[in-house]
């Protein structure tokens, strides 16, 4: 089911176990047919037919692989060890002769419906991590990227602390009504013109998925719900979040919406929902096929 789901389903194996093998890595990395994916400001290199733009170990200049930051992403099904990187200024010219344009990730993801767009989620998700973790949290001093791009530790010996990339989880639920024919469906003030979706919210310290559906559909909906159900998740690389699908039921209808966080909400007829994916409503649009919701959406009218 989850292999539905845009930038999950990834079929790279992770080989976790190598990538604190120097010895190998280096190897790996001057393999003639490794595989590199190239962002920059984690935008993903795209070739004119808009599929990844991938340098091959033989095309990768050897002064820039030596002195690059490489992300071990995993081993292809076939052998072929993948790498990703950030450019260099230094890589300007080389970069400028290759015939491959920049494109944001999410507008990558809906052109790469398929497992290669968990591949740019994993790559994306490191390199912003590796920006935005420069310093130690805990004292303050630099932290280095070590075992190829999956861990930073300080610098200074005294704390030395590790530090993993992180992943925030976010719960996301289409609320049925009591008697299953409506669902709740609402708008975030930040959201687009006109678009609606299933309310969700980030999960806190101490919190099951259950309790954080429950919470997250109180203050939002002003309701109580129960029978959660959980559907599938989806990494959502922006930065890094995790996106954790449910249903669950309504005990009533009457809503109570928090005026701070939600514009509008209602319970959506089975024809109405209809009409929002067929973009025939008159209101409202629904979420697009990259969005977890739009398939938590999809699923619950085969269900019902
Ligand atoms: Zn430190």
């Amino acid at each position: 089911m989850s292999s539905s789901i845009p930038y999950s389903g990834g079929l790279l194996d992770r080989a976790d176990a190598l990538r604190a093998d120097t010895d190998k890595l280096n190897e790996l990395k001057h393999h003639n047919e490794a595989q590199f994916l190239v962002f920059d400001n984690l935008c993903v290199a795209m070739n004119q037919n808009q599929e990844l733009y991938w340098i091959t170990g033989k095309d990768f200049p050897k002064e820039y692989k030596v002195k690059t930051t490489l992300v071990f992403l995993g081993m292809a099904e076939d052998g072929i060890p993948v790498f990703a990187f950030s450019l260099t200024d230094e890589m300007d010219l080389w970069i400028k002769k290759l015939n491959c344009q920049f494109v944001d990730v999410r507008s990558a993801g809906m052109l790469l419906l398929d497992h290669r767009a968990s591949i740019v989620a994993h790559a994306r998700s490191i390199l912003d991590w590796h920006e935005r973790y420069k310093y130690c949290a805990k004292c303050g001093a630099g932290n280095s990227i070590q075992i190829c791009g999956h861990k930073l530790r300080c610098s200074d010996e005294s704390c030395a602390v590790e530090h993993f990339p992180r992943t925030d989880p976010v719960v996301i639920m289409l609320v049925e009504s009591p008697d299953q024919k409506f669902c709740l469906l609402g708008r975030s003030f930040h959201y687009p013109d006109k678009l609606i979706s299933a309310l969700a919210g980030f999960m806190e310290p101490g919190e099951s998925i259950e309790d954080a559906v429950r919470r997250e559909i109180h203050e939002e909906a002003g309701i109580h719900c129960h029978d959660i159900r959980y559907y599938a998740s989806q990494p959502w690389p922006f930065p890094s979040t995790l996106m954790i699908g449910c249903f669950a039921r309504a005990s009533s209808v009457e809503l109570c919406l928090d005026p701070q966080e939600i514009e509008y909400a209602g319970w959506f007829s089975k024809n109405d929902v209809q009409q929002l994916l067929e973009s025939t409503h008159p209101q409202f649009l629904p979420p697009q096929p990259i969005a977890i919701a739009y398939h938590l959406i999809n699923r619950w009218m085969e269900i019902t």
